[in-house]
């Protein structure tokens, strides 16, 4: 309600379909895996892409032409 008050918008109402929006939880990191569930259960996981670690080498991340 606060947010709606600052920002004039409100995040329970659906940006694509004006449809009502439905919190299902709250999460605090580090719960990456209480994440995974819940989107793996509504059918909306997508694996992420292997990515270069942090500070790591980045030369080969990318194709150069
Ligand atoms: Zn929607």
């Amino acid at each position: 309600m606060l947010i709606q008050r600052v920002y004039e918008f409100d995040m329970l109402i659906c940006p694509r379909c004006s449809g009502q929006i439905k919190i299902v939880a709250f999460i605090e990191p580090p719960q990456g895996d209480v994440i995974e569930k819940i989107l793996r259960h509504g059918g909306l996981w997508c694996a992420a892409a292997p990515r270069a670690p942090p500070g790591g080498d980045l030369r080969n991340t990318f194709v150069t032409p």
